[in-house]
């Protein structure tokens, strides 16, 4: 997205500190987020059951096409999955800096009802800009990874997002392997990972998920890292994807050679920013997608990826960086 204009920070003035306070209680809740000093001995989970997912309104694709934007958010991810019938899925919402262009761009897609949105792992790569969003839109449900008690972050930015989910009145689904997040329409979003409770590292508490329609598949990984990659391979789910948005912005520590074999992409999405500090993506990483055929996309280049598909196979549209 462009850089735009920077709007005032949003603000959370006028509301009594006591529900305020509750209502972060009640977010963290699930995570045993004893770290923030407010959860009381036996947290009580309180995750919504994981259901059908419910018709948004807005614009729908009668021609039966299912859109996955990666949208070009710098050094950052976000995904928008948006169903033919108008039901629309967030994946990730990017760093703070690029939060109003982000709700911009889902406001101008129709995505003003979000039906589920996905915190793949609380970074703020990932999670800088939900709070925002989650204040600006309708959410329906949130799924996030369970964290454990050593690892659960106590940054504002995290403290930020928690506090938007409550201000919603909105409980947090904690992210089961083999659970169907959505099934309708054709289209099915199935979590791979996280597998394990205690990492010592946040990337690999990333949320998996796979969405398949009609043939094709979309592979979703967050930062998730070989450890990560490893344990979904012995989970046996299945894994083979069209799409594989590569892990961690294409970074050596994901895309596993044997994790890049099981999903065996067409096309593979990596998300990262312009000259980013961090080299991504590895040239380790490039240099395996192309000795196994793979068609590259990447955000730095290419700006934002649109893939669509009505079943039959994935058309990969670069929609261009934006002039900044
Ligand atoms: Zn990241």
């Amino acid at each position: 997205m462009a850089k735009g204009t920077r709007y005032a920070k949003r603000s959370k003035k006028g509301q009594p500190l006591w529900l305020l306070a509750a209502a972060v209680a009640a977010a963290a809740a699930l995570w045993g987020a004893r770290a923030l000093g407010i959860l009381p001995e036996e947290g009580q989970p309180a995750g919504a059951p994981v259901s059908q997912a419910a018709q948004s309104a807005g614009e729908t694709a009668p021609d039966g096409e299912l859109r996955v934007w990666y949208f070009d958010v710098g050094q950052a991810d976000s995904e928008l999955i948006r169903l033919p019938d108008g039901t629309s899925i967030l994946i990730d919402a990017g760093t703070s800096s690029t939060e109003d262009e982000l709700i911009d761009e889902l406001r101008s897609l129709g995505a003003e009802t979000l039906d589920l949105v996905v915190a793949t792992h609380p970074h703020a790569d990932h999670i800088g800009g939900m709070a925002a969003v989650i204040d600006a839109l309708e959410v329906e449900q949130v799924v996030m990874p369970r964290v454990s008690e050593s690892d659960t972050p106590t940054t504002k930015t995290y403290e930020n997002l928690l506090e938007s989910i409550a201000d919603k009145g909105l409980s947090v689904t904690p992210a089961e392997p083999g659970e169907v997040l959505l099934s309708g329409g054709g289209a099915t979003l199935t979590v791979l990972a996280p597998n394990g409770e205690d990492y010592g590292d946040l990337n690999n508490y990333s949320v998996v998920l796979r969405l398949t329609y009609g043939e094709d598949s979309f592979l979703f990984t967050g930062d998730a890292e070989e450890e990560s990659e490893q344990e979904i391979l012995a989970g046996g789910l299945e894994l083979a994807s069209t799409v594989l948005k590569c892990g961690h912005h294409g970074s050596e520590t994901s895309t596993s050679p044997a994790f890049l074999e099981a999903v065996s992409p067409q096309y593979a999405v990596i998300s990262c920013g312009v000259d980013n500090d961090y080299g991504h993506p590895d040239s380790v990483t490039l240099e395996k997608l192309e000795a196994a055929g793979v068609e590259v996309f990447r955000t730095d280049r290419d700006g934002a990826i649109l893939a669509s598909t009505q079943g039959g196979g994935v058309t990969m549209t670069a929609l261009g960086k934006t002039a900044a």
